[in-house]
């Protein structure tokens, strides 16, 4: 396990792009990994853990009742699953459908728990198949969020495709920064960006994301898996 290596690391690239040390949170992206390894990362320190398949998280969350982590739903979410994940989640990271909010909403409020922390999640790419709403409907979504008085809109997630230059990697995150700032200056009072996994951390860094979302480079490679298996 990498903890020490990787929050080196962000704390190295907040310096190198003149961001305030401390401006970036890490999300440990524990999916595939034991509790074990979790129980390790807590051990140094992390509190914030991303997962993203429902029946993986709900094992590993159930033994880890009593360790006052806070857990991040990161996959695809399917409409049956939004009870439980209102209930065991304090964030969503990637709510990309009206039908899903009102849902998470109705749930959270039926649970009497404090609102659900959530980042819309924008696909940049355009591939019809991929999660994510496309970038110009991302203003409209957000409008809709005063009806959802469970759901708490904190920002934005992207995954965008892979890409190898460092360059490449920082035009997508611009895009992304940029329509941020666009719904910050229409008044929505936001602080996340989700952006930056292991592959991209540093253009993410560089572009002003606020969280990154990393699990290869802190648990290691992860085997080959079906994805979306829920
Ligand atoms: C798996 C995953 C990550 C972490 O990716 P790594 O390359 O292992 O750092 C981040 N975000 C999402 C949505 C993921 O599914």
């Amino acid at each position: 396990m990498h903890l020490k290596a990787v929050r080196d690391r962000i704390r190295a690239l907040e310096l190198q792009y003149q961001r305030p040390v401390g401006s970036v949170r890490l999300l440990a992206v524990s999916k595939a990994c034991s509790v074990e390894q979790i129980l390790a990362a807590a051990a140094g320190g992390q509190v914030d853990f991303g997962e993203n398949y429902l029946q993986e998280a709900m094992t590993k969350i159930s033994q880890l009742d009593s360790r006052h982590l806070t857990w991040h739903f990161i996959g695809p979410v399917q409409s049956n699953k939004t009870r439980s994940i209102a209930q065991h989640f304090s964030w969503v990271h990637s709510l990309d459908r009206t039908k899903i909010a009102v849902r998470l909403d109705r749930h959270r409020h039926t649970l009497s728990l404090p609102p659900l922390n959530v980042c819309i999640q924008v696909n940049l790419d355009g591939e019809t198949t991929k999660s994510g709403i496309a970038p110009e409907k991302v203003m409209e979504f957000a409008a809709q969020f005063a009806q959802w008085p469970a759901l708490k809109l904190r920002g934005l997630m992207s995954l965008p495709r892979p890409l190898s230059r460092l360059e490449d990697q920082r035009l997508q995150h611009r895009l992304m920064r940029r329509l941020f700032d666009s719904l910050v200056d229409a008044g929505y009072k936001l602080d996340t960006l989700s952006m930056g996994t292991s592959n991209d951390m540093e253009a993410a860094i560089a572009e002003g994301t606020t969280l990154v979302r990393i699990g290869t480079a802190l648990f290691g490679k992860r085997p080959n898996r079906v994805d979306n298996i829920d």
